[in-house]
């Protein structure tokens, strides 16, 4: 009897470890299946360093960016487009965390907490993804940086796809290089920041259109520099008595650095904040870098260079897309996506009507009166470029940031060329580029 209670007991404890450690097993089995799932030591992974069995990914036109052909990953069999979308689709080294095949690798993979690999054939296609991107043009803008680094970012301000997102340096993800080139692992239109230079201008003008009372009768005269608080500021040219129209297309730094004076720092922080300028932006998941401005310290010169994109200014290109596109879109801003069917949200309000239809004719002033329309092959853009000091004896970053009125076209765009020079000639002719290929894929034909 004695004996039988003794068993019954050590059965029972028997029993409860199992049932312990069975529940322990499916708790793990659930929380971190996808990551047991793509081990590269997963022998359903092998071929292609882990994504030999992934999904197709293609682009806007269902042009094949990255399959999976017996066993082997296969990239875009043109090699610009490869290199042009390597921080979209990213390679099989999973260095480049914020690119598809990194962060959504057992989505593409095909497999499922329920069916493990046994995916049920119906259920197969959620193992391809589909981007908003245009893979010719993300080729033309990755050739048309001929090697210098920087960022391409062009998105539909009213459906918010992003339609060219190309970062250099890149590398070829079919041939992955012992030594990628340094930076090569980073997104720059969505995880870098940037001086802005003279892209900035932006900020201060929306800033001094809001808080400068009848800002059109008020004039700025330019003697090639002029004192800020004890040191002073410099232009290019002696600008001589300018409007704020002519400030901006001229791009005007005694002006502007008057501007953010007559606004102060108080007003200058706040409009730079509302504007989206220190604030990360969630597109398509991945968090954009925040830009800074921060003149709560700043002495009288330093707020002076600040409203010229100077001083401690950083901006993210992605972000200054966001603010072109919303100053096209009558100061609301749509939030970018590049993921196919993805839900494109709101960034929010970030100026009123009137602020930025004033701001959409002075950017559409600079091109036309200024750049020409022929710059963008007829395309009606409104932009302002940007050179930007990063001292240490580099070359400046040149910037080119705008958009297009038409609402058939409707494409808002920040190009940087880091150490690139003048703005107009290095950026320039990548934004052309990317707003043509761009406006040709919605039709446009120049
Ligand atoms: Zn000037």
């Amino acid at each position: 009897m004695k004996r039988t209670m003794t068993r019954s007991v050590i059965a029972l404890v028997l029993a409860l470890c199992f049932l312990l450690g069975l529940g322990y097993l499916c708790f793990r089995f659930f929380t971190e299946n996808d990551l047991w799932a793509s081990q590269t030591y997963n022998r359903y992974l092998s071929g292609g360093k882990g994504l030999g069995a992934a999904g197709t990914i293609y682009d806007r036109n269902g042009e094949v960016l990255a399959e999976s052909v017996s066993g082997e990953r296969v990239y875009s069999s043109d090699s610009s487009i490869r290199h042009g979308t390597l921080h979209t689709v990213g390679d099989g080294s999973y260095n480049i965390s914020t690119a598809l095949q990194t962060r959504y690798r057992s989505q593409l993979v095909g497999h499922s907490t329920v069916f493990g690999y046994g995916l049920p054939e119906s259920l197969k296609s959620m193992s391809n993804m589909r981007v908003t991107l245009d893979a010719d043009a993300c080729g033309k803008v990755y050739d048309a940086f001929a090697g210098r680094e920087g960022a391409c970012f062009v998105y539909n301000y009213k459906t918010g796809d992003v339609m060219c997102m190309v970062s250099t340096p890149a590398y070829d993800p079919q041939n992955v290089p012992d030594n990628p080139p340094d930076g090569s692992y980073l997104n720059n239109c969505v995880s870098s920041t940037f001086t802005p230079g003279s892209i900035f201008k932006i900020v201060t003008a929306v800033a001094a259109v809001e808080n400068i009372d009848n800002i059109d009768d008020v004039t700025f005269t330019c003697e090639g520099e002029k004192d800020f608080g004890g040191d002073v500021v410099t232009c290019l040219e002696h600008h001589g008595t300018l409007s704020l129209d002519d400030a901006f297309s001229q791009s005007c730094n005694i002006a502007f650095a008057e501007m953010a004076t007559m606004v102060g720092a108080d007003k200058m922080q706040d409009t730079a904040e509302k504007l989206g300028v220190t604030k990360s932006f969630n597109i398509s998941g991945v968090k954009t870098a925040e830009g800074y401005f921060d003149v709560t310290k700043a002495d009288a010169n330093q707020l002076a260079w600040s409203g010229v994109g100077q001083f401690t200014d950083m901006t993210n290109p992605a972000q200054m897309a966001i603010l072109c596109g919303a100053i096209a879109n009558g100061g609301d801003a749509k939030l970018p996506v590049y993921i196919d069917g993805g839900l494109a949200g709101s960034a929010g309000r970030l100026m009123s009507e009137e602020t930025a239809s004033k701001m959409a004719d002075i950017m559409r002033y600079t091109v036309s009166g200024h750049y020409g329309d022929n710059m963008f092959g007829g395309l009606s853009v409104g932009a302002k470029t940007g050179t930007a000091e990063v001292g240490e004896d580099k070359e400046p970053n040149g910037w080119m940031v705008g958009y297009c009125d038409d609402k058939d076209y409707p494409l808002a765009f920040a190009v940087v060329v880091e150490e690139g020079g003048y703005g107009f000639y290095s950026a320039g002719p990548i934004a052309r580029t990317a707003m043509i290929e761009c406006a040709e894929a919605l039709g446009f034909e120049g």
